[in-house]
């Protein structure tokens, strides 16, 4: 039997409660929890004359487990549409979720909240994972999304209308095992949709967010237009995802009013920025290998001035109190999971600092998830998810891609070779 203690060293560690880095400390982790964060000598004298494994990652920075507060685990990544991924038969989704998931592990994400798979595949893929038959993320589910008939991701399996049938769903997903509840409060990318008008009316919606409450769960809204996120704050949504702010014709434009009530209430915004660029930067790839159409400069000229669209406005967000967290998107459009430092990236292009970014996809996601009591830090009696990193993560947010190794549950993952953890990173263009 191997000593369920262990003692972690390395030459920084963040905690994420923290900017000040922590040196010549040690993590003691005891089964799958943290049971003791001091200085070096006193974590010696602990385990003293008791049987424990040395983890020793002098050179390396010591980091809380990211989370990922927006997944598609039964995404692509390669540009196919929701409605063709639909089609796809459940089986071969929850195989495609359980690559993804070990893909997420592998990338420092030990935490993911998922954003809307079709029928159960995820809380399948969940079964197997608990049961240790699979291995991904610690994961936060929602089972698929409530979407009105022919609304957003629809074709997943739960349309509904009506105050009695939303209130019915909703139950039935708590059944099942929903952790939250994620709704499609405007269209998407789905071809029956309208990105630009809201969908449920209002007393569907409150009935929504009303039963999720009385069960203790928090909702979430996808919102590809201003309405849609003015909605969400008449009926106390908790997570306003996307948050773009588009008028009823089609217009950008900023709504100070409605960003100040989102700085105002208790919802966190999702921007997913970098789901946009994606786009852009697929374009862009194809356009180095061939002459583009007409058709597509046009297109990747529009994605390039969405993406700048939404950085512009979530920089205002930020500058306004919003709590912004990062959420990825992927793997949805062309967006693969594995990369959610792009997300984190963009994030901080749009005015976090450093530190900020560094919460965003640590304690603050953990925080907006309502995790943060077992998740998003290292502190004492949280769970000993942690990463192993190269480089200062608060000189650059970029180096939390540059992942040494993965301790979930207080276990070293297995993450296979360098070239297999290679094969899922998308770079620019
Ligand atoms: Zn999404």
């Amino acid at each position: 039997m191997r000593p369920s203690k262990k003692v972690v060293l390395a030459s920084q560690i963040i905690d994420g409660t923290s900017m000040d880095p922590l040196k010549d400390h040690a993590v003691l982790i005891e089964g799958s929890n943290i049971v003791k964060i001091a200085k070096k000598i006193e974590i010696f004298q602990i385990v003293e004359n008791q049987e424990y494994d040395l983890l020793d990652y002098t050179g390396f920075v010591l980091i809380p487990g990211m989370v990922d507060c927006h997944t598609h685990h039964n995404g692509f990544g390669d540009g196919r549409l929701g409605d063709e991924i639909a089609k796809i038969p459940d089986e071969i989704l929850t195989l495609k979720s359980a690559s993804n998931a070990r893909v997420a592990l592998f990338s420092g994400i030990t935490t993911i909240r998922e954003n809307g798979p079709k029928n159960k595949t995820m809380f399948r893929l969940r079964d197997s994972i608990q049961s240790g038959k699979e291995i991904g993320p610690r994961m936060n589910l929602c089972g698929s999304p409530v979407s009105i008939i022919g609304g957003h991701m629809g074709y997943f399996g739960g349309e509904v209308t009506g105050v009695f049938e939303v209130t019915r769903y909703v139950r039935s997903l708590i059944k099942e095992g929903a952790d939250y509840i994620k709704i499609t409060q405007t269209g998407g990318t789905t071809k029956t949709s309208s990105p630009l008008l809201p969908a449920f009316n209002l007393d569907e919606l409150e009935a929504i967010t009303k039963e999720a409450k009385k069960f203790g769960k928090l909702t979430a809204t996808h919102c590809l237009s201003t309405e849609g996120i003015i909605n969400s704050l008449d009926t106390g949504v908790d997570m306003v995802i996307h948050g773009v702010f588009k008028e009823p014709d089609g217009t950008d434009k900023f709504r100070e009013d409605v960003a100040e009530r989102l700085a105002e209430s208790r919802a966190f915004v999702n921007p997913t920025l970098h789901v946009f660029r994606a786009r852009a930067w697929e374009m862009e790839k194809l356009g180095l290998q061939r002459k583009l159409t007409k058709n597509e400069i046009k297109l990747f000229d529009q994605h390039r001035r969405n993406f700048d669209q939404r950085l512009i406005d979530c920089s205002k967000m930020i500058e306004m109190g919003v709590k912004v967290i990062t959420g990825s998107d992927s793997s949805w459009g062309d967006y693969k999971l594995g990369n959610t430092i792009h997300e984190t990236e963009c994030i901080n292009m749009a005015g976090y600092s450093n530190f900020q970014s560094f919460q965003s996809v640590t304690l603050e996601a953990a925080k907006a998830l309502d995790m943060d009591n077992s998740v998003g830090s290292l502190e004492v009696g949280k769970k000993a998810d942690m990463v192993v990193i190269k480089g200062d993560p608060l000189e650059d947010i970029g180096n939390l891609r540059n992942v040494f190794e993965v301790i979930f549950n207080g276990e070293i993952i297995n993450r296979g070779s360098k070239d297999s953890n290679m094969s899922y990173i998308q770079s620019p263009p």
